[in-house]
């Protein structure tokens, strides 16, 4: 992923401490550098470790609860009393859960949008399975009108743990970012407003002066849906990113999450003020707006937007879907994107949308050594004549032999160098149980469980 996306083959690479210091041919950098330890990949791909530019990492909680988090008759609990009702034990366990995973898709990074309660029990979480992240504070809102369009997202209870108010949401704009005072810190702070509309200009532009006075950058939700573009634009007579940009809030430095349904002021007002967008094609499926909405991000991507890629919420895929799941969108709407494109929206840009692109996002010298070493085993890794088609489409979780964070192997033969798997993987299993227990709700899948 360096600017000229050369792909050596053979190929090696050097670190020394927890960065890169050289990547070339195998045979030119055998002979320069005598090697403590090595790691030999077999003919595996070795790439930069993928980032997940927007997960609400809880979410993986959610599997096999809900049938459609947006239709509450299809669930047996509103998706936002199920958010309300973690403890910080349940928070920590499936924050691990999700790390595993993520290590065993090749992820390395996520930037997590404020939705947890214990960001410390979550950043320790993080820290022992051995990734980074971005976290912002919780929930920062202090309009309601919009959640109209998405009543999956409101609830008392929810409501109570992050009330809807402007003191509170500017009191906390700066909760997390007392963890960049440590370069090295592992899990950095930066600022999410929610966004959708939920956010007043006053709110939104404290938000902004916020991240700029201390060099992180600010993400929103926003365009999410079309129902949410029209409340949003009978209040402000104006449409949610066009009003941004007047209020001064978009810059390169500003990612808006979504972007499904933006009209065309929202559109000119992306490419004019050179912000950045997180592409959900995941969550776009769950949506059901595909022929409400008009497909816009390969046409953005075409002229210079920083698109990256997000999850969203892990509730019915891994983060190795993404994507493919973007490529399948694109195809859908007859504009499709090239493999290389995908992977850089995986790589350097979202590396870009965590504000770490000198240190992330691509194997170059100078750079943090976070490497996923795929196995040359995996059936789907071939043909072997395009690793670019196979490393953003057919590899999959099963694909990732080691993993190096900061230059340390915390995967090995595909499993944690660091926790115990099956303690980790219980541990998030007994937590969902005991959490639907507390709310009342029955997990009993629809078909018989015979045991
Ligand atoms: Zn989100």
């Amino acid at each position: 992923m360096d600017a000229e996306r050369r792909i050596y083959r053979p190929g090696a690479l050097a670190i020394a401490g927890s960065r890169i210091v050289e990547v070339g041919r195998d045979a030119d950098l055998t002979d320069r550098f005598d090697a403590k330890q090595t790691v030999d990949a077999g003919g595996g791909i070795v790439h930069p470790g993928f980032i997940d530019a927007h997960n609400h990492i809880v979410h993986t909680s959610c599997r096999g609860v809900f049938g459609n988090i947006h239709d509450t008759s299809s669930s047996p609990i509103n998706f936002a009393d199920w958010k309300a009702g973690v403890t910080q034990h349940d928070e920590a366990a499936a924050t691990a859960m999700a790390c595993l995973e993520m290590l065993r898709c090749g992820f390395t990074m996520f930037i997590e949008p404020g939705s947890l309660f214990s960001t410390d029990a979550a950043a320790a979480a993080v820290e022992r399975v051995g990734l980074r992240a971005l976290f912002a504070p919780l929930y920062l809102w202090d309009r309601r009108e919009c959640f109209e369009a998405m009543p999956a997202l409101e609830s008392p209870s929810l409501m109570a743990r992050a009330p809807i108010d402007r003191a509170r949401s500017l009191a906390q704009l700066d909760a997390e970012l007392h963890r960049n005072d440590n370069p090295g810190a592992l899990v950095r702070g930066y600022v999410f407003v929610y966004g959708v509309g939920t956010g007043s200009p006053e709110l939104l532009q404290a938000a902004h002066t916020c991240a700029r006075d201390n060099n992180v950058p600010l993400h929103l939700h926003a365009g999410y849906v079309p129902e949410e573009a029209k409340i949003y634009q009978a209040l402000n007579g104006t449409s949610q990113v066009a009003h941004l940009h007047e209020l001064g809030v978009l810059d390169e430095h500003t990612v808006v999450v979504h972007a499904n349904a933006l009209d065309e002021t929202d559109e000119a007002a992306v490419h004019e003020s050179g912000c950045q967008i997180v592409w959900c094609p995941t969550a776009f499926f769950s949506l059901g707006i595909g022929g409400r909405t008009r497909f816009k991000m390969a046409e953005r991507y075409r002229h210079g937007v920083r698109v990256s890629l997000g999850t969203d919420g892990a509730f019915d895929c891994p983060p190795s879907e993404t994507m493919l799941a973007a490529h399948l969108q694109a195809q859908t709407y007859a504009d499709s994107m090239s493999p290389g494109a995908l992977l850089e929206m995986q790589t350097l840009n979202a590396a870009a949308a965590a504000g770490m692109e000198t240190d992330l996002g691509s194997l170059e010298p100078g750079k943090r050594a976070d490497v996923v070493v795929r196995s040359p085993r995996a059936a789907e890794a071939y043909p072997d004549n395009n690793p670019v088609h196979r490393l953003a489409l057919t590899l999959r979780s099963g694909s990732v032999d080691t993993v190096l964070l900061n230059g340390e192997i915390v995967l090995s033969g595909g499993r944690s160098t660091r926790v115990d798997e099956a303690e980790t993987l219980r541990a998030v299993s007994d937590s969902v149980v005991a959490r639907a227990q507390r709310l009342g709700i029955d997990l009993a899948p629809q078909w018989p469980m015979v045991g």
